[in-house]
């Protein structure tokens, strides 16, 4: 009898330290989550006097919005997808509503997202009605066989999921307008103007260190053609692979679709065992800027630890962990970790 409690009681010990095991090592891992509103040409005076308040205002609602979906134990997926929503509904960042406008003066919007624990990815491009792309996106990668969907097709694909679709001037704001009358009549270049930036983008680490990246654009002022960019390539402007990082990129998209920028970053954490940094110092400043190239990353490691760089005048980006560190910045300024 005696021996059969004790066989009982350490079974139950045994059940335990099962249950709590993977919950407790989960509850130390590291959380964190980084975004990104855009990189390019910008100065302090075109910031105004409060130094872009409206901007940080729109990245600070969105990176504790991500950040809580982590904190709450949700997934890095869940968590970079509800960041990058509420930057597309912001109409300040180029992306779903206030989007920049193609030569024909419509909003065509691209998005992708990656889940680091699968190798899964879904993509948008040339999207004209659709409010959120990156549900589009995240949909492409959930409910159907393929990867990326494009234009019409992609719609059609969204209205059988049930998507409802909003008309394209939702999307469309006065002063995106007045920006593409700049462009077309030269008095302006696409990446020169502070309103043709902000392509938005998040990355994240969950509790089980599961690595996820979104990344969603209107494109460039005035594109054409049908012209898309890096920000639906997967591997280009977005990557995600527990094996080493995630990735998403804003910048001079033909440069980062060249350049494959996002998997170039995460190849040398995989392959060279190189710091996330070094990675990606390494494509940003050298190989990128050598081409010609100009833009950014926001990217996180497998020990959650956040580098966000560009070799343009500013990035808007903004940064949360669980170690208390929380950033928000446009141009080469010091991490505010104890300001905000
Ligand atoms: N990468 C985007 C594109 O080329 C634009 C941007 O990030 O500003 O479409």
């Amino acid at each position: 009898m005696a021996r059969r409690n004790t066989a009982f009681w350490l079974l139950g010990v045994a059940g335990l330290l099962a249950a709590a095991g993977p919950g407790m090592s989960a509850e130390r891992r590291m959380i964190s989550i980084a975004i990104h509103g855009g990189a390019g040409s910008m100065n302090a005076g075109q910031l105004g006097a409060d130094g872009g308040a409206e901007y940080r205002a729109g990245l600070a609602e969105a990176l504790d919005a991500g950040y809580a979906v982590l904190e709450a134990g949700g997934s890095s997926l869940d968590a970079v997808a509800t960041a990058v929503r509420l930057l597309e509904d912001n109409p300040l960042f180029n992306a779903g509503r206030g989007a920049v406008l193609t030569h024909e003066g419509e909003a065509e919007l691209d998005a992708s997202i990656m889940d680091g624990r699968h190798l899964r990815a879904g993509a948008v491009a040339g999207i004209r009605h659709i409010r959120n792309p990156i549900d589009l996106a995240r949909r492409v990668m959930e409910a159907s066989p393929h990867v990326m969907l494009f234009g019409s097709g992609a719609e059609e694909f969204a209205i059988e999921q049930g998507f409802s679709l909003v008309p394209n001037s939702w999307f469309q704001t006065p002063l995106r307008r007045e920006q593409l009358d700049r462009v077309l009549s030269g008095r302006a270049q696409p990446r020169n103007e502070l309103q043709g930036l902000g392509t938005v983008g998040a990355v994240a680490i969950d509790r089980n260190g599961n690595l996820a990246a979104a990344t969603s654009t209107g494109g460039m002022t005035g594109k054409r053609w049908g012209r898309v960019g890096d920000s639906p390539i997967i591997g280009a402007g977005t990557y995600a692979n527990n094996a080493s990082c995630a990735v998403s990129a804003t910048g001079h998209g033909e440069y980062f679709i060249r350049s494959v920028v996002a998997y170039d970053i995460c190849a040398l954490v995989e392959y060279r065992g190189w710091s996330l940094e070094r990675a990606v110092r390494e494509v940003i400043h050298r190989k990128l800027e050598e081409r010609g190239g100009d833009g950014g990353v926001i990217a996180i490691d497998r020990a959650g630890g956040v580098v966000m760089e560009f070799n343009s005048d500013g990035m808007f980006r903004a940064m949360r962990d669980s170690r208390g560190r929380r950033s928000i910045a446009i141009l080469r300024e010091p991490p505010d970790y104890d300001r905000d």
